[in-house]
């Protein structure tokens, strides 16, 4: 009896929105305890209690913000040995140049122009303004990822961006581009974020900010992309609405195939004069028709999510059965969260491989399957590769082509887990 009691007691107790503070009340997709997705665990802890926290997203009925519940999560990884480094994906380096290359002739920046970088990383990107004479400034809040980037001559400040942080920023300088990739999901206070970079951003100058776009979340079953330092999922739609609250405009959007498809949103000063395009008034009509702008829609995705188990599950009792060796490609936080969230180790796959090095030789998170050099994939012959980054799997699957010498097949998410020939 004491246990049923437990079981119906509300676990969401109507949390404020990150944005609009209404009452949270819907659930919109819940993976249940997991580990710090991004945080391999070393050899000598493997014997060690393991964190979880519960991973919930809730969605605001008012704004429709999909966001974490404000349940306890692991402590930011900003440790030392921190071991990512965007520099490390050479697709992501070449997406990054002709980002630089589009955004400096359509602006006309040049030497006498301010390009900052909200969470510059390792200075992967401001590195290709730097090189093209324009002036730049990286903010970065992990120590030795900035000095990376100092080390390559890249102006770099060692702080988390907010209104404080760009209060100082805006009393030496301010943006004619003002642009931040993967970062805007990630900040808890979503109003703090945006609100600053409303000052950090010169009369006439633009934003552009990229994160993986809610739309492509609910159609194409990206629930492993939901983890504990990705607070928002955004829709072009909510963030229009965050912006607008801060004086800012959206007029022009552009849809990228990275991270499963993001948008890269462009906006300004309300009061500017950068007409509205149509690509941004198409994409505002295609999310309201995709049902958006209905709560419905977000309260249907829960079961979607358990459908996508069950299958991933039988997809791999069946290569189970029949006899296949499986070895994982990749240690991402996504692969991390479906492997956690369906209950896969390895009993199924034997080991993962990473071509960082700062991964290998460690263990991933909850599973405990072991990250390996890439080299071991042709030493050990396994029948089937899954590959865990889903996004760069094209990639992927063109670097390992020689497993197909020993007639090894491919594995990846597209939406449904399947074999690829
Ligand atoms: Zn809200």
């Amino acid at each position: 009896m004491g246990l049923r009691q437990r079981a119906v007691v509300r676990v969401v107790d109507e949390p404020p929105c990150r944005f609009c503070g209404a009452p949270l009340r819907h659930v919109f997709a819940d993976l249940g305890m997991q580990p710090v997705a991004n945080d391999n665990v070393s050899l000598e802890h493997a014997g060690a209690m393991e964190p979880f926290f519960p991973l919930c997203a809730l969605v605001c009925a008012e704004c429709f913000l999909v966001q974490l519940a404000p349940y306890e999560t692991p402590k930011p990884i900003f440790r030392d040995d921190y071991a990512y480094f965007s520099s490390y994906s050479t697709s992501w380096l070449e997406h990054s140049r002709r980002y630089a290359e589009e955004m400096t002739a359509r602006l006309g920046l040049d030497a006498s122009s301010q390009v900052i970088e909200l969470a510059s990383n390792d200075g992967y990107l401001l590195q290709y303004f730097h090189e093209a004479g324009v002036p730049v400034l990286g903010i970065e809040p992990t120590a030795n990822t900035a000095q990376v980037a100092i080390d390559k001559g890249i102006r770099t400040r060692v702080n988390f961006w907010g209104v404080e942080t760009a209060r100082a920023v805006a009393a030496e300088t301010q943006a004619d581009l003002l642009l931040g990739n993967n970062v805007l999901a990630h900040v808890p206070d979503i109003n703090d974020f945006v609100a600053g970079m409303k000052l950090a951003l010169k009369p006439g100058g633009v934003i552009t900010m990229e994160f993986p776009h809610l739309l492509k979340l609910i159609e194409l079953n990206q629930w492993d992309t939901i983890y504990h330092e990705h607070f928002s999922y955004l829709s072009f739609a909510t963030v229009a609405r965050v912006f607008a609250a801060h004086g800012l405009r959206l007029f022009d959007v552009q849809e990228l195939p990275t991270h499963g498809g993001s948008l890269r949103i462009f906006a300004c000063h309300d009061e500017e004069a950068f007409a509205e395009t149509e690509a941004a008034r198409e994409l505002a009509e295609r999310e309201a028709a995709a049902g958006l702008g209905d709560l419905q829609t977000y309260l249907d995705y829960g079961a979607r999510v358990v459908a996508d188990k069950l299958q991933i599950l039988e997809f791999l009792i069946d290569l189970k059965h029949a006899g296949n060796s499986i070895a994982g490609y990749g240690a991402p936080a996504k692969g991390n969260t479906m492997l956690n969230y369906c209950g896969v180790g390895r009993e199924f796959i034997d080991f993962t491989c990473d071509a960082n090095p700062h991964k290998q030789g460690n263990i991933l998170p909850g599973t405990h399957i072991p990250v390996l050099a890439p080299s071991a994939i042709a030493e050990r012959k396994p029948d089937v590769v899954l590959i865990l980054p889903w996004n760069i799997k094209e990639e992927i699957m063109e670097q390992l082509a020689g497993i197909r010498e020993w007639g090894g097949r491919f594995a990846a998410r597209a939406p449904e887990l399947r074999l690829f020939p």
